[in-house]
């Protein structure tokens, strides 16, 4: 009996793979789609790319507006707990 090869994709976390826990499958939190890596992992490689991109384009200033923002959202989340 022979393993199945998996066949990654562009969403899947591939340096997770010789990881203890390295190759589960997982769905995105952000694009709702499969993907393989670790087992805490809960974005997929693509839509984790896309994110630094938009992040890394923006000022200094205007990342400190949106961390400030996701830190109000945080909070507000948490209160209501
Ligand atoms: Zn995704």
């Amino acid at each position: 009996m022979t393993k199945p090869q998996l066949v990654y994709t562009h969403r899947d976390w591939t340096e997770d793979a010789s990881l203890e826990n390295g190759n589960y499958y997982n769905r995105c939190c952000q694009c709702q789609q499969h993907f393989v890596g670790h087992k805490r992992r809960i974005i997929c490689k693509t839509c984790s790319t896309q994110a630094k991109r938009e992040w890394d384009a923006l000022t200094p200033e205007q990342q400190t507006v949106q961390m400030e923002a996701n830190v109000q959202r945080m909070a507000e989340f948490f209160r209501n707990r």
